[in-house]
């Protein structure tokens, strides 16, 4: 196979610990809990956790699909664990948390896609902590609309389901997901809820032109998502889909006045920007909007 590009300086080093991040880690020692900032070693956990913003996972950790990007272990998922939301409601608790994603595997499997425990999730969260803004970050639940209703009837702050990659890419980089599917999704949320905020999210450097960047932020604003984020891909193990190219800080930069200049009320778009990052700015912009 093609030898990657080399990694740049600018994704060398971000490391800015804080006593926020210190007292959130040890408290995640004492207890069993797991995020995904903690176990995909999201570069951005200090500046995160210091935010009071986390993300967690939920319905299990195996995951019906196997898109070439992602380290998610591929299996047939056996839990269905109905203790789970308030977990994590409590887990977001404990953590004083002003900013809490919920995202999952792709659970094929479940009629619902799992999407009424998100819905309880969401309102677990609520029930403990009614000032934190809870953003859910769905599957596509194979494009399934009544599941869909489900998650957008607890009324999140933020509905968030990303594209990934640019249209021509999709079918080889996301196993099963459309892109035409995600944009129907998306589509759709807004129908249903026009308040609540859409939101997606690209991984730059897997092979897409710029030009391509730029029409799938048409696509996205066609359907009215309004919050869109911009992030470098990196391989995540030698056996995942390559790095293509490494985009440069300035890049990222002109991709976000490109994204600012189409509509969207909040466009994150740098080397280690992940879906949830500054996630709880893009609430207050979005309710500023
Ligand atoms: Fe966690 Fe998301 Fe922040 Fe990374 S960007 S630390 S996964 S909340
Ligand atoms: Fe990973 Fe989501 Fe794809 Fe599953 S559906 S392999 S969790 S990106």
């Amino acid at each position: 196979s093609k030898a990657q590009p080399r990694k740049p300086d600018w994704l060398k080093i971000k490391l800015t610990t804080g006593e926020p991040y210190r007292e959130l880690k040890d408290m995640m020692r004492s207890r069993t809990l797991h995020t995904v900032c903690e176990e995909a070693r999201c570069p951005n956990i200090y500046e995160c956790w210091a935010n009071r913003t986390a993300t967690f996972m939920i319905l299990g950790d195996i995951c019906t699909r196997a898109c070439r990007f992602c380290a998610v272990k591929t299996g047939l998922p056996t839990e269905l664990d109905l203790q789970e939301p308030e977990r994590v409601a409590e887990a977001a608790e404990q953590m004083g948390l002003r900013h809490c994603v919920v995202t999952s595997v792709a659970r094929d499997d479940l009629k619902d896609g799992g999407a009424s425990i998100f819905a309880a999730t969401i309102q677990a969260i609520r029930r403990r902590l009614p000032l934190c803004s809870v953003e859910v970050l769905i599957p596509d639940f194979q494009g399934d609309l009544e599941s869909l209703k489900i998650v957008m009837d607890a009324n999140p702050d933020i509905l968030n389901h990303n594209v990934e990659t640019v249209e021509r890419l999709s079918d080889r980089v996301r196993a099963k997901a459309k892109y035409h599917r995600s944009l129907e999704l998306l589509r759709r949320a807004k129908e249903l809820k026009p308040h609540i905020p859409t939101k997606s999210s690209l991984m730059l450097g897997v092979g897409e032109t710029i030009e391509e960047v730029l029409q799938t932020m048409d696509d996205l604003r066609a359907v009215d998502c309004g919050i869109l984020t911009l992030g470098q891909y990196l391989q995540p193990t030698p056996t995942h889909l390559a790095v293509e190219r490494y985009v440069h800080p300035d890049e990222f930069a002109r991709l976000k006045e490109e994204g600012l200049a189409r509509g969207f009320s909040h466009v994150e778009s740098g080397p280690f920007v992940r879906s949830s990052y500054h996630a709880h700015e893009q609430v207050k912009s979005a309710a500023a909007a």
